[in-house]
């Protein structure tokens, strides 16, 4: 086997207790995800206990206030949970089991008390879920344009519209919801805590996915229901704030969640090219297969390198919007370049289902796509640039 961490770039802002971390996590992923994430995947279901599991090592503690339940920890930890996380090659378990990350942050910072002592201490053992629920069928890039609405009557908000590609959607107890209580743009737009027993609320699985397949994917339909006032998360039509405040937590994750796909494929790329012989040689005694390793290894640290100075610049508070939103493009585009450099050195065998490298290729796009698309993050970055 080879050893894929020889080639990984020394972390500067690790401390022992990130490294600790890094193995405790590598034991759970060897143990509790590898074996199983085919099966998982073939069925398009994670198991319902996989969530209580990763409470016991405190995974879905990571970083939130200990008085809900949560486990101190620094952006280091999270990037390290993301790429152990992303050893398993399937995109659709960091998605599902983690989806509380994008979720949960807007009632940490901005919900009543309530609201957060019975909210965050139950999704935080894995007993309860919660989703984030942004993106219509009209669309998900242009948020300040949303169109589900939220009408006010007494105590109540009444709820109608669609929210769409819902990850975790199917499991949620509760939907962090983006509704339009208020006039056209990000004005007028609020976050609901909308609980998914909610007369009037029905869910559709999205199935048939190019990838992700174990992570659950759902239509949301709201249809005239009715939630409490105090399940607002902020002020009223000051929804768009709550939805930005995590951008920066969760596009760190997925640029780290991209360049250990990326490593899954290099690794896996070697592997065969050191077995498989072609012409009277070894595949990887080939130059030209051998000058691939060397490039998707330069991308591969180069992107690294970002990712901890940007990572290390969240922690000073001095991280810049052009970065982060760049640091994503350069992941995605460097997981795209390794997934088809690997898969065109395994050949027709990757072409074949039950491979890591098969599964992450498939998932390439929804990366590009999700959590800020290139062609949004390049945009915000020049604007940002004052272009
Ligand atoms: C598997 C999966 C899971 C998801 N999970 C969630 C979730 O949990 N919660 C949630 O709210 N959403 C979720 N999404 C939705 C995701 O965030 C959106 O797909 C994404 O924001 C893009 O929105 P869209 O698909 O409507 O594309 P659109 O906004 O319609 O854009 C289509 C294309 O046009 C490009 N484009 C748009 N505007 C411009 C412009 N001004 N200039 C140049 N190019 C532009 C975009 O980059 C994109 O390539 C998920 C999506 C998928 C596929």
């Amino acid at each position: 086997m080879f050893d894929i961490d020889s080639t990984r770039l020394a972390n500067p802002f690790f401390t022992d207790e990130h490294q600790q971390w890094r193995q405790q996590l590598r034991r759970f992923v060897s143990r509790e995800i590898l074996p199983h994430v085919n099966d998982w995947d073939e069925a398009c279901a994670l198991p319902g206990d996989l969530w209580g599991r990763a409470a016991d090592v405190g995974l879905l503690q990571l970083g939130y206030p200990e008085e809900y339940g949560g486990v101190p920890a620094d952006i280091f930890h999270v990037i390290v949970a993301a790429e152990e996380l992303a050893r398993c090659g399937a995109g659709g378990v960091y998605a599902s089991l983690m989806v509380h990350g994008i979720a949960l942050p807007p009632l940490v910072h901005y919900a009543s008390e309530a609201l957060k002592e019975a909210v965050i201490p139950p999704v935080l053992r894995g007993k309860r879920h919660i989703a984030l629920a942004v993106t219509e069928p009209g669309g998900g890039s242009d948020v300040a344009n949303l169109k589900c609405r939220a009408r006010r009557s007494g105590d109540e908000f009444i709820v109608t519209g669609e929210k769409t590609f819902i990850t975790g959607g199917m499991r949620a107890d509760w939907f962090t919801t983006a509704v339009r209580t208020g006039d056209d743009g990000f004005g007028g737009i609020s976050l609901l805590l909308i609980p998914a027993n909610a007369p009037g609320v029905h869910r559709q699985q999205l199935d048939r996915k190019q990838g992700w397949w174990c992570s659950d994917t759902a239509t949301i339909f709201f249809d005239e229901v009715r939630v409490p006032a105090s399940n607002l998360i902020g002020e009223e039509n000051q929804g768009f704030l709550p939805i930005v405040h995590n951008f920066n937590q969760e596009r760190l994750g997925i640029a780290a969640s991209c360049i250990e796909f990326s490593r899954v494929c290099l690794q896996e790329a070697i592997e065969w090219a050191q077995e498989r012989e072609t012409f009277g040689k070894r595949l990887a005694s080939h130059q030209v297969i051998r000058h691939k390793f060397a490039q998707m290894l330069q991308r591969i640290n180069t992107t690294q390198a970002y990712l901890d100075l940007c990572a290390w610049q969240e922690q000073q508070g001095q991280l810049k919007v052009t970065d982060v939103a760049l640091l994503k493009v350069q992941a995605t585009e460097t997981l795209e370049y390794c997934a088809r450099e690997a898969m065109q050195v395994i050949g027709g065998a990757s072409y074949m289902r039950g491979s890591r490298t098969e599964r992450i290729y498939r998932e390439v796009r929804v990366n590009a796509i999700g959590g800020g698309s290139e062609e949004i993050l390049r945009d915000l970055a020049s604007r940002q640039m004052g272009i």
